[in-house]
């Protein structure tokens, strides 16, 4: 019966290791070999499996299967013994958070009763989810307060296997999901949890426990976590940011948030005068045009091609037809669009001059008499269309 002795169980401090190859195969497209014992720890419980080297060859996955733990390797491996080294780096983030998780779960047990439905082991951050539909920042202080004092206090952390008969005897946080020996990692005085995963040897390999946010999912709180040297580089990384905000606004990071409502508001300011400027600067500018209006069918008529927004366009025809003259804007931009204006003692129609000129270039339209507009198919044809407007002007009914 072939089997892999699952060293790390018993070490999880194990770097490095000789085995023999017990078992050859092709896996998931890769040379894979089964080994006599390993440290490597195979995926599974939410913990991603271990990167490493077997002979200096890379470990690319490890699956257990069955008593085997299989490792897929990046190419061929010749040699029946083998020394092994694994990643200790990515294995011992992967121990900070799984611990983590450990006793942020039983923090949030212990505290207000909230059990944990399922923990990611993410590539930046963990997650776990929690069966809770609210979750506000004084709990999250307090699960984060109480399980930073577990973590600083270096409990030890036990695992070890127990019978059926040990196991109905503790109080598990985390029920066991496999049959026969059963695996509990326990923090005394504070959690028992079935587990086949590896941990630091006291809770201080934690360092610290962060809950970074956390967001409503269905039934369930999503919290999004991290720990020891992941919380630190997150730290590292934020302290810079705000460094280099404050930098920028040329304030303390501490006063961040005044010197940015102050921005804000200097901006909305500006905003506010930039309106005012432009709709004055429209009235000027239509005032010159209506002076300047040439006569079509005894009416005074601007025709302008400007370039901007369907709203500019609009708000120099109403300035031009507010001034005593037919408008007739085109405006050019992320649409071409046309727009007419003329107040209703010119006696004209708008809405009838547009169809005249879309009829003629193309695009779709309405309006009323006193102010009409539509978007035309292309730039190209919006000269044609003004045109269009002006030719139905001089033969519009009852003027010479
Ligand atoms: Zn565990």
């Amino acid at each position: 019966m072939l089997f892999t002795e699952r060293l790390y169980f018993a070490d999880p401090y194990l770097r490095s290791f000789s085995a023999r190859v017990v078992a050859r195969d092709v896996r998931h497209g890769h040379p894979a070999v089964a080994l006599d014992q390993s440290a490597f720890y195979p995926e599974g419980g939410g913990q991603p499996a271990d990167g490493g080297t077997l002979n200096g060859i890379g470990v690319v996955d490890v699956q257990a299967d069955g008593d085997l733990v299989w490792h897929m390797l990046a190419a061929e491996l010749p040699d029946d013994t083998i020394e092994g080294t694994i990643d200790w780096d990515r294995r011992f983030d992967h121990m900070q958070q799984h611990l983590g998780q450990h006793l942020l779960s039983a923090s949030f047990e212990h505290c207000y009763g909230i059990p944990t439905v399922s923990f990611h082991l993410g590539g930046t951050a963990s997650t776990i989810d929690l069966a809770t539909a609210t979750l506000d920042d004084r709990q999250a202080a307090t699960v984060e307060d109480v399980v930073n004092a577990v973590v600083w206090e270096d409990r030890p952390v036990l695992a070890r296997f127990v019978t059926a008969e040990e196991l109905s005897s503790l109080a598990l946080r985390k029920p066991p999901v496999v049959n026969g020996a059963v695996r509990v990692v326990s923090v005394p005085d504070f959690d028992h949890s079935a587990c086949g995963g590896t941990h630091p040897r006291s809770t201080g390999g934690v360092g610290i426990v962060h809950i970074r946010r956390w967001e409503r999912r269905g039934a369930t709180i999503r919290v999004e976590f991290v720990c020891g040297g992941r919380a630190l580089r997150d730290l590292r990384w934020k302290n810079a940011a705000l460094g280099r905000l404050a930098a920028t606004l040329s304030c303390g990071t501490g006063e961040l948030d005044v010197a940015l409502a102050r921005l804000r508001a200097a901006e909305e300011a500006a905003r506010k005068g930039l309106e005012v400027a432009h709709e004055r600067l429209r009235g000027y500018a239509a005032r010159e045009l209506a002076a300047g209006a040439a006569r079509v069918g005894g009416i005074p008529v601007v025709r302008q091609v400007i370039e901007g927004t369907v709203a500019d366009g609009r708000a120099l025809a109403t300035a031009l037809a507010d001034a005593g003259c037919l408008a007739i804007i085109g405006v050019t931009g992320a649409k071409t669009q046309l727009v007419l204006a003329a107040t209703a003692t010119l006696g004209v129609d708008c809405a009838a001059l547009l169809r005249a000129a879309l009829a003629v270039s193309g695009g779709r339209g309405g309006g009323t008499a006193t102010l009409a507009q539509g978007g035309v198919d292309s730039a190209a044809s919006l000269a044609q269309a003004i045109d269009a407007a002006l030719a139905e002007l001089e033969r519009w009914p009852g003027r010479q």
